[in-house]
């Protein structure tokens, strides 16, 4: 058996995760993600893959976001005609994801075209809303903890990782005449003691690991959050500002309303309207409900209908564009939730675009701003940044809460880590900046385990290579 691994993302930065797996003549990828953050690595997105994308015979999803399953509709519109694998969860959230992904490709080649800032003279967007959905007519999704036979002598499992809903650690097993080897792809791990979400399920063998390294050089304890949130609430307020909270729809959205609603019926802040301008976050909101068992949040039926801290009535849902304008003039305290997460785009860059200048407002970062993103220029204070072509000043306070990350910090890997029996035979750092992969490796060699931190492209033997 022949078994090479190939690493098309994700290698030595966190973004565009996609890992080919050969197995004899069979190609698996694991994740199809968009490359985003800074401008070298977007452009990847629209290099020709080193690979035909008819020649892919399957795709397993780990979860649903853009960073794991944004290259879908390219991929398919390029010519991929094979079976995607997710989690049901994960289905429901990808049809949401790249619909919305498509929007803002189209969206965005469409701006710059009408404010002539695109080096092209008529921007063609990656894919476009009809490609997000012809994704589907290959997704098949399954249950956690199912064996799943994909061909004869390779299976997949997925076990609940706890990061987003539907996220899942896949474990790939393959069944040889005299062999058995199993690959285990941890996809991004959640916290132990997330607010809403259940903690990484354990998993205790693997010859092959593949682990992801967001934060592998950094702690960010959970157990402050509460006291910081209530600080930066209260401080805004006092100054009479409205507080903008750039977050993804989904996961970080529902977390933030959780706590800011815990806060208020602790009176810990002033109870103030928190609006969350973004459709997606409704559609997701109602997943959340949906699929009930997967995380902590109480849902109760009551006369027929599905009922959770989301039908507070403080929370308000913009579901028209001009509700979301009329967020732009309110001038007294209140809460701004807005996609995306790292203002990489979404509605959260009209609200930036009208916030930054005033310096009663505050940006609120609720979570890892990758490197080169809009979110992470104005954390590191920069005085201007690029907004629909313009330059705005950044004048406003400008905060950030790390414990309510859904990536697990150090601690928590090793954690994870810890329930391996034996040391996998290899183990490759994927998903983090070089910092963070280095410093997690180092931690990771200190238990004697061998490590390799992969490059963009570069492709292993595995078993008798490694
Ligand atoms: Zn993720």
């Amino acid at each position: 058996m022949r078994v090479r691994l190939k690493f098309l993302g994700a290698a030595r930065s966190v973004t565009g995760s996609k890992y080919l797996l050969e197995v004899d003549n069979k190609k698996v990828l694991i994740d199809c993600g968009l490359f985003q953050g800074r401008k070298e690595l977007r452009l990847r997105n629209w290099d020709r893959l080193p690979i035909d994308p008819k020649s892919i015979d399957l795709i397993v999803i780990t979860h649903a976001h853009i960073d794991h399953i944004g290259y879908l509709p390219r991929l398919v519109k390029d010519g991929f005609h094979g079976r995607i694998l997710c989690t049901h969860a994960s289905e429901d959230l990808m049809r949401i994801m790249l619909k919305d992904a498509a929007k803002l490709q189209e969206e965005e080649a469409l701006f710059a075209f009408k404010r002539g800032y695109s080096r092209h003279e008529k921007p063609e967007p990656l894919f476009t809303e009809e490609d997000a959905g012809r994704v589907f007519e290959f997704v098949d999704s399954v249950r956690f903890e199912k064996e799943i036979k994909l061909f004869p002598g390779l299976s997949l499992t997925y076990y609940n990782a706890g990061h987003i809903l539907g996220s899942a650690i896949a474990e790939l097993v393959l069944t040889g005449k005299e062999i058995k080897k199993k690959i285990v792809f941890s996809g991004d791990l959640g916290r132990y003691d997330d607010a809403i979400m259940q903690p990484p399920k354990a998993i205790t063998e693997a010859d092959i690991l593949l682990v992801e390294s967001t934060y592998g050089d950094r702690l960010n304890p959970i157990d402050r959050v509460e006291e910081d949130l209530a600080k930066i609430i209260n401080e805004a307020n006092e100054r009479n500002g409205v507080i903008v909270v750039p977050a993804f729809a989904v996961g970080r959205t529902q977390l933030m309303i959780y706590y800011f609603h815990m806060l208020m019926e602790k009176k810990a802040i002033p109870t103030l309207p928190i609006y969350i301008d973004s459709p997606m976050a409704i559609s997701v909101t109602d997943l959340y409900e949906r699929h009930g068992g997967q995380h902590k949040i109480k849902v109760e039926r009551i006369d027929g209908k599905l009922i959770s801290i989301f039908d507070d009535p403080h929370v308000h849902f913009c579901n028209s564009s001009e509700s979301s304008k009329a967020l732009n003039e309110i001038k007294n305290p209140c809460i701004i939730i807005s996609a995306s997460g790292m203002a990489t785009g979404g509605r959260v860059l009209h609200h930036l675009y009208h916030r930054l200048p005033r310096e009663n407002d505050t940006i609120l970062f609720a979570g890892f701003q990758a490197e080169g993103s809009r979110g992470r220029r104005i954390l590191e204070g920069e005085p201007f940044v690029k907004i629909f072509g313009e330059e705005v000043p950044v004048k406003c306070q400008v905060r950030v809460i790390n414990g309510l990350s859904a990536h697990a910090d150090q601690s928590e890997l090793l954690q994870w880590l810890g329930n391996f029996k034996d040391s996998p035979k290899m183990t490759f750092i994927t998903h983090g900046e070089m910092e963070a992969a280095t410093t997690f490796s180092k931690k990771i060699e200190e238990m004697g385990w061998k490590t390799i931190i992969p490059e963009y492209l570069e492709s292993f033997e595995l078993f008798n290579g490694i």
